[in-house]
């Protein structure tokens, strides 16, 4: 009966959301356990240049894996820890070990390349992120035009004095900024004007109906050729195929992330081996010199 149907869907939503927030609960009592346990771990996915063709840098993407839940998301952590004013904790710890691991590759001789980490505005607010990162890369003797910051575009819609005095505080000490998710907020253009990031990393969501839809890779272009003129560097994220490869290429696209050019990975003897093999020492670009 409808009845019957009715109630086990209701029955069926209570379950569903049960779970969701006793996982979120979960992931708030344990995010401190879970660091200390080397639970929470640093992956990276690389990034192409496609003047070179070649590894050009990486970006640290957090995974939890956790003994209960398995393998976590940022999709299933980030958000809850910013509700809990907790996020800090998550991206402390990811810079930390992005500098140890970028001494590793220096200690063994190989090619520096560039390592990009995703900041949240609360980091702002919740820790002194710029200090941190400041002492991580002394300690560590990482020149700091390797440490890139990523911002997303959802974060600057408030316009607000103190985070553009922040960031500008990051790039005159040697820092780069990249502006995450271009497109998929609401006041791209805005944000544009305002700040001078070094690259603009272009949403995933216009790849999606890439083949279907003439209008996104229009857009795509159009979003290249703007960034051109302002003089900011280029990538776009989530790059799956190579026919989406070939066409960013040939309208001058200066990055690329995504599948085709290899998934995030952990730390390990066959990342080192792949950067090894794979990067290009001039990646590491030098704008400007600023010693550590
Ligand atoms: P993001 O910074 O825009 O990172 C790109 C996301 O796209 C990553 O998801 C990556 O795994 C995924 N991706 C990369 N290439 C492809 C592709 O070809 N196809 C598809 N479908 N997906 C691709 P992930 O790792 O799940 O991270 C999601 C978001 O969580 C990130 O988006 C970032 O905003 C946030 N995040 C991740 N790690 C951290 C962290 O340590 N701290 C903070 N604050 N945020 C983080
Ligand atoms: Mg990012
Ligand atoms: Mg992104
Ligand atoms: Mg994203």
């Amino acid at each position: 009966s409808i009845k019957k149907q009715f109630d086990q869907s209701v029955r069926f939503f209570d379950e569903e959301l049960l779970y969701v927030l006793e996982k979120q609960k979960y992931i708030v009592d344990n995010i401190d356990r879970a660091i200390e346990n080397d639970e929470v771990k640093v992956y990276y996915q690389p990034v192409f240049s496609t003047e070179t063709g070649k590894l050009c840098g990486f970006e640290a993407l957090s995974r939890w894996i956790d003994s209960k839940y398995g393998f976590l998301s940022p999709g299933e952590f980030i958000e809850v820890l910013e509700k809990y004013r907790l996020i800090h904790k998550i991206d402390v710890h990811t810079v930390k070990r992005i500098c140890q691991d970028i001494k590793r590759l220096k200690d063994l001789s190989i090619p520096y390349v560039p390592v990009s980490v995703n900041l949240s505005r609360l980091d702002f607010e919740l820790c002194d992120i710029a200090n941190i990162i400041e002492t991580e890369i002394k300690a560590n003797d990482i020149p700091r035009h390797l440490l890139h910051i990523e911002i997303t575009e959802s974060v600057l819609t408030e316009n607000t004095k103190d985070l553009r005095e922040k960031i500008e505080f990051f790039q005159s000490q040697g820092y780069e900024v990249w502006m995450d998710d271009f497109g998929s907020g609401y006041s791209s253009l805005n944000v544009l004007k305002d700040y001078n990031f070094d690259v603009l990393k272009i949403d995933m969501l216009f790849l999606k109906d890439f083949e279907s839809n003439p209008k996104s890779k229009e857009i795509v272009a159009s979003i290249i050729e703007m960034a051109r003129k302002l003089e900011i560097d280029t990538l776009v994220e989530g790059v799956e195929t190579k026919e989406q490869y070939d066409y960013l290429k040939s309208i001058g696209c200066n990055k690329v992330q995504g599948y085709f050019l290899g998934k995030p990975r952990p730390f390990d003897k066959k990342l080192i081996s792949f950067i090894a093999k794979n990067a290009d020492s001039s990646a590491a670009r030098i704008k400007q010199i600023v010693p550590p």
